[in-house]
């Protein structure tokens, strides 16, 4: 039995729509296997701006840190998309991802087996189904980088900067190679070092570190390459780690391969068991307020925060057999729902999933 102090940041959209049938689940595996979650509710994004006219309000990372790890729904929307780039809910996130030292996101895209025909890439392409880790670098490269304006050869111009250090490609190469232990002992690492030096630099740091891993298969993919080879053979991939941009992209296209952003979890880690997690979509304010977002991604972020920061293994396979359970009986929210099938709502989608979990 044990209590746990979470950081809730609902957030905007559908943020607060998704989190509440998160925390249902939360609470409903602490009534059966005897634990309490302790919620702390911070506002962060655009309602931190509307509230306090700011989108990181400074009680947001001592609560935090003060907490065992983070819940996030999502932040943005078009109401803030006229504001300054620094003011912007957007920044909210890397200045939270900074500010607790969450280098490394862990994006799981698995094709459930129910949903298959919701993939946009053809079922034999699939095979037996899909079941990839991108661990992403979160606070370091592009989006961190130097960046600036100044006067150039046509004139003003803008740039931002791509840097690495060997420290940092390590402690993420860890993480994947760690992570790719626990599961097929295959690591793909995706770079750019046919063009980019720091690519060439963080080749060459996975590659030496493949000496403390030599039970895993390692191999190197120019990121061009990688997002053709996730639509033409996604089930090649085991564990894949990449930068902060290529991540980006690639961990997005991924999801689309299981057929919803509406699907999928993820967990930011940085030193110890802290961490934050949230779906890895954003706040979708076309469909805010009507209850039909599909909370399932946010559902099994929880079993994530249980397994990585929480040491509830059980509790986290609790989850995602609920989930799994779901998913077999035909059960659907709209954005995964096949020609002809019946769409529930978020409310209702979280508590089937609550009926499930034993
Ligand atoms: P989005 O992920 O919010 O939405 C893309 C599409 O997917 C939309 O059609 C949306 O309705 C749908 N969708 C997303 N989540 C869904 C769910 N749970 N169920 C059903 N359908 C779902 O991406 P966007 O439209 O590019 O961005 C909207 C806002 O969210 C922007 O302000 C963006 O900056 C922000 N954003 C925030 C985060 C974050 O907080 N981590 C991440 C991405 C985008």
């Amino acid at each position: 039995m044990a209590n746990f102090k979470l950081a809730l940041i609902p957030g905007d959209g559908i943020g607060p729509e998704i989190v509440g049938e998160a925390v249902k689940v939360l609470d409903r595996v602490g009534e059966i296997y005897g634990h309490t979650f302790e919620y702390h509710d911070l506002l962060m994004g655009g309602c931190a701006y509307d509230a306090k006219g700011t989108c990181f309000p400074d009680d947001i990372l001592p609560t935090c840190r003060a907490c065992d790890s983070v819940i996030l729904g999502a932040v943005g929307g078009p109401k803030y998309d006229s504001l300054p780039g620094a003011e912007r809910p957007e920044k909210a996130l890397l200045k939270i991802r900074e500010g607790l030292g969450l280098y490394a996101n862990l994006r799981p895209a698995t094709v459930h087996s129910a949903l298959k025909s919701a993939s946009p890439i053809r079922a034999d392409l699939i095979g037996d189904g899909m079941d990839i880790l991108i661990v992403r670098e979160l606070t370091g490269g592009i989006y961190f980088g130097d960046r600036g304006t100044r006067e150039g050869k046509y004139g003003e111009e803008t740039y931002d900067t791509e840097a690495y250090s060997e420290f940092e490609v390590k402690r993420i190469a860890r993480v994947a190679y760690e992570a790719a232990m626990a599961r097929d002992k295959r690591l793909c690492s995706v770079d750019k070092a046919n063009v980019l030096d720091s690519s060439r630099m963080w080749r060459r740091v996975v590659t030496e570190m493949s000496a403390e891993f030599p039970e895993v298969a390692l191999t190197h993919m120019y990121v061009d390459n990688a997002a053709m080879q996730l639509v033409r053979d996604p089930s090649q991939f085991d564990v894949i780690v990449t930068s902060n941009m290529f991540g980006d992209i690639l961990s997005d296209e991924a999801s689309q391969i299981t057929g919803s952003i509406g699907l999928l979890p993820s967990a930011s880690l940085g030193e110890g068991s802290f961490g934050m997690y949230e779906p890895i979509h954003g706040s979708a304010p076309d469909i805010a307020g009507k209850d039909i977002a599909n909370p399932i991604a946010t559902i099994l972020s929880m079993a994530m925060l249980l397994k990585y920061s929480l040491g509830l293994g059980k509790e986290a396979q609790a989850i995602e057999d609920a989930v799994e359970a779901v998913l077999n009986e035909g059960i659907r929210t709209a954005d995964i729902a096949g020609a002809g099938e019946t769409a529930i709502g978020t409310k209702a989608m979280g508590a089937e999933v609550l009926k499930r979990l034993r």
